[in-house]
């Protein structure tokens, strides 16, 4: 009469009690006559033992808890349909705000872990109050439904979408390495919403606004994640519709243009439009041509030649300097490789970084993949940096340097002097090269201070074992006092401007 799948059990209990001499419990279902069905039972007993230790007989009761076990679980599918009701929005059956929220902790907790990058997307729909007092709240709730299907389309299965209330959606994108990742999610979120939705026969065009945060780099915990992600949407509304935007603390240029400017360079980037041109380093003494600093120019369709003023800025705060740097680098090699190999063997390269790089989490593996792809010998690479990343985030930065430094890079200060570095900062890490600011050469040799200036930092240098670079060196006479002040390299327009890779071949020619 036991149920089939039970009897191994039931049987398996029993004869545990017997070896065991003692009590037993069991559960099980067993075939009911006058219902026709299985019902669930408890057996208990004991066994009762003769002066011998032997089992003389059992005592025990089987019960029916048939229907004690439906209320359970009655009671815990109401338990559970509770909690779903509490953490979900009815209208979209998505998770609501306060799932939204914990979702959030939990994810920053596992970012913390697997160090990678966490996205807080708030998306607000433009002028979905007008559909909904013009056309009702039946066809508005069937936009929102329909909204949240297609946002769900855009978005991976580990990523959390969520109805925060009224026409506003919220995206945590999880296992991101690169902010990039985010406006390409954002892009298609924006493509995705363009089609138009049909509600009852009506045609509705529907665009969003929406404002972005990454973790770690926009706040570290979760409540300043959403502030800042409410306050790049609340800008991204003032831009007009149908956009999005990173969370920027200091991001003065109007965002509008940041936008435009923004999706530019995105195409560059992919239509190959940038440039690399180099700008000659000499030595003052014997006039060769020592090192070659790279530096990035902008092919733009309509434009034309564009200079890293109009666009870095931009790059930074949208993260696409990363790969925008990774490709300055890249493509700088490859050049100086093949000037290695015309017999130009001695060459060196520098290569400017910015900040932002530096709170890349992969800084050092992206740069040691270029060189080995090239199989450039790393001994000819300068990296140049400002002393505001030396400043800010210095254990990262100290790091980060440190194990470059074992692949034979060196490293400079770039426009050195105008920043806020303290000679402490210098000293603590491995910096090969000062660079001094042409602020302070224009000046040269007239300008009493200037002249001192540079005399101090050519000093200043050569007692930390450091080599100096002078930087817009444009007149005869400021390279004549910069070299007899013992300036190690010089570089400027008196020399050559930046000039395109086929310029140079040319310029080592002639000064060979
Ligand atoms: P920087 O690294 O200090 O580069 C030197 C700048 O001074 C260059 O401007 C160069 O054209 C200019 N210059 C050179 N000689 C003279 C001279 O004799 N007189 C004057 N008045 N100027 C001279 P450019 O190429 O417009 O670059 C501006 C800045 O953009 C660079 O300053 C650097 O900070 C940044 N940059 C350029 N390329 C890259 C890049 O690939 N990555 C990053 N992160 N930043 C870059
Ligand atoms: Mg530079
Ligand atoms: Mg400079």
């Amino acid at each position: 009469a036991i149920h089939p799948d039970d009897r191994k059990g039931v049987t398996r209990a029993w004869i545990d009690a017997l070896e065991k001499k003692s009590q037993f419990f069991v559960t099980g279902r067993v075939w009911h006559k006058n219902s026709e069905s299985y019902r669930h039972f408890e057996s208990r007993g004991v066994a009762i033992k003769d002066s011998d230790g032997n089992i003389r007989e059992w005592i025990g009761t089987i019960t029916d808890i048939h229907d004690k076990l439906l209320v359970e679980k009655e009671k815990q599918l109401a338990q559970e349909q509770m909690e779903y009701t509490y953490l979900h929005d009815s209208l979209t059956d998505l998770p609501n705000r306060i799932l939204f929220n914990q979702r959030l902790l939990e994810e920053i907790n596992k970012c913390d872990e697997k160090k990678t990058l966490l996205s807080v997307m708030i998306i607000d729909l433009d002028r979905f109050k007008m559909i909904n007092e013009s056309l009702g709240h039946a066809v508005g709730d069937r936009l929102l439904q329909e909204v949240g299907l297609r946002l769900a389309s855009c978005l991976d299965e580990t990523d959390v979408l969520a109805r925060l209330g009224g026409d506003e959606f919220g995206i945590l994108l999880t296992d991101i390495e690169r902010e990039e990742e985010v406006a390409s999610v954002c892009q298609r979120i924006l493509d995705s919403l363009k089609h138009p939705f049909s509600v009852d026969k009506n045609e509705l065009y529907m665009t969003p606004s929406v404002g972005i945060t990454v973790f770690p780099f926009d706040g570290d915990d979760s409540s300043t994640l959403l502030k800042n992600a409410d306050s790049a949407l609340y800008r991204a509304k003032e831009q007009g519709r149908n956009n999005f935007q990173f969370y920027n603390p200091s991001m003065n240029a109007t965002s509008f243009q940041q936008l435009t400017l923004e999706s530019a360079l995105r195409r560059a980037l992919k239509n190959n439009e940038f440039l690399v041109y180099y700008q000659p380093q000499i030595d003052p003494i014997t006039g060769h041509i020592v090192e070659l600093e790279a530096l990035l120019r902008w092919m733009h369709p309509d434009l034309g030649l564009t200079f890293p003023d109009e666009f870095i800025k931009s790059a930074e705060t949208t993260g696409l300097i990363e790969s925008i740097g990774e490709w300055v680098l890249r493509t700088a090699l490859k050049d100086v490789s093949e000037w290695h190999a015309m017999g130009f063997d001695d060459l060196d390269i520098a290569v400017n970084l910015s900040a932002r790089q530096f709170k890349q989490r992969h800084l050092v593996r992206a740069i040691r993949k270029v060189i080995n792809e090239i199989k450039f010998d790393a001994s000819h690479l300068e990296l140049e940096l400002t002393e505001s990343v030396l400043v800010d985030n210095s254990t990262t930065v100290f790091n980060t340097l440190n194990e470059l430094k074992k692949d034979g890079i060196r490293f400079a200060i770039d426009d050195f002097n105008t920043g806020y570095s303290s000679l402490n900062y210098i000293k603590r890490f491995p910096i090969d090269i000062l660079k001094i600011d042409k602020s302070f050469v224009r000046g040269l040799p007239g300008k009493e201070k200037d002249a001192a200036i540079a005399n101090s930092i050519i000093n200043l240098a050569h007692s930390l074992n450091m080599k100096v670079v002078a930087e817009g060196v444009e007149r005869v006479e400021q390279l004549n006092f910069l070299r007899d002040r013992g300036c190690d390299k010089v570089q400027g327009y008196f020399i050559s401007p930046p000039v395109s890779s086929q310029a140079i071949t040319e310029l080592l020619r002639k000064n060979k």
